[in-house]
């Protein structure tokens, strides 16, 4: 079924009601259009969707983001239906490490633990011993205490970063993220001089050029915090501009300023609403992940779980 785009309102009515029917339920990223977060059940990082993955009752879960994290919800949730709306929303981050390329660097460092960031590909995860997401990769690091090595795949500005915080060889692998990794540190520098009195907020997928600018490092889930936590009247954010939806959200009175307006990921603008209406009425496109890789990929993904809940209590 095809919708004009100037009904949202009845179009999330109609989502509302085809959800209920098939006891669906939709998630979806910070970095995801506005209308597409007024909709979802639950928004969150990495993280938080793939505990609300891990815990939820529905038969069908409707993942409004881009292919590694309804990939993750798959392994995570074998006996549901995962439903990715845009099937070619994917995360050219991810696509920059591959299972053979990991299994070649592990022969050349049978010492080191293998730890993946949560934008990687289930095969990548398979031959991973955790996995991490921008929210905990210091901790994960850090809970491999048999290790003094660590392959750090595939996001070197996150595992650089990481690196800041542990006596263990991080050895990186060359993948980034191109939405954060364009920043110049001059771009920063120029909001600052325009807000001096607001904080930095820096996502660790930045440059190292660029985190080095403030104290200020963290996942989304923890810009979020941040910003409810402190009284700032301005606040420079550096990560892609999907997260402005919940910060004004939560802080209506305060303002947020982006340093550049290259901060959107194509893929994570892919979804509509016409695509999810689509997807709960068609129970497609569906994302399936072959048991063998999954048999070991979850393992890695419950390991960081399991730190992401401890963390918590
Ligand atoms: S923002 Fe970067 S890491 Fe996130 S999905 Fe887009 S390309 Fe991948």
């Amino acid at each position: 079924m095809q919708h004009g785009t100037g009904n949202n309102e009845s179009l999330m009515q109609q989502i509302k009601k085809i959800k209920q029917e098939k006891n669906a339920l939709i998630l979806a990223h910070y970095y995801q259009p506005d209308e597409i977060q007024e909709m979802a059940d639950f928004i969150g990082d990495s993280l938080g969707l793939s505990q609300q993955a891990a815990d939820t009752n529905a038969d069908v879960i409707v993942f409004c983001g881009v292919h590694f994290m309804a990939e993750s919800a798959a392994i995570l949730c074998p006996d549901k239906l995962v439903l990715l709306p845009e099937p070619t929303a994917g995360c050219p981050m991810a696509d920059m490490a591959g299972g053979e390329a990991l299994r070649k660097m592990k022969d050349q460092y049978p010492k080191a633990a293998v730890v993946c960031y949560i934008n990687s590909s289930a095969e990548v995860k398979a031959e991973s011993d955790i996995c991490c997401t921008s929210a905990n990769a210091v901790k994960v690091v850090q809970s491999l205490t048999d290790y003094e090595q660590v392959i750090f795949v595939p996001d070197r500005n996150l595992g650089h970063y990481v690196s800041r915080f542990t006596e263990k060889e991080i050895i990186l692998w060359e993948g980034f993220c191109p939405t954060h990794d364009q920043l110049k540190p001059e771009e920063i520098a120029a909001a600052k001089s325009q807000y001096p009195d607001a904080p930095i907020l820096v996502h660790p997928e930045a440059p190292p050029s660029v985190v080095d600018m403030t104290e200020h490092v963290f996942s989304t889930s923890g810009m979020l915090k941040y910003v409810k936590e402190t009284n700032h009247a301005n606040y420079i954010i550096v990560t892609e501009k999907g997260i402005k939806y919940q910060l004004k959200k939560d802080n209506p009175d305060k303002h947020f300023w982006f340093p550049s307006e290259r901060l959107v990921c194509r893929d994570m603008k892919l979804t509509t609403l016409d695509k999810v209406f689509n997807a709960l009425e068609t129970l497609s496109p569906q994302i399936t992940v072959s048991s063998d890789i999954r048999m070991k990929a979850i393992q890695s993904l419950n390991r960081m779980l399991a730190i992401g809940r401890e963390s918590k209590n």
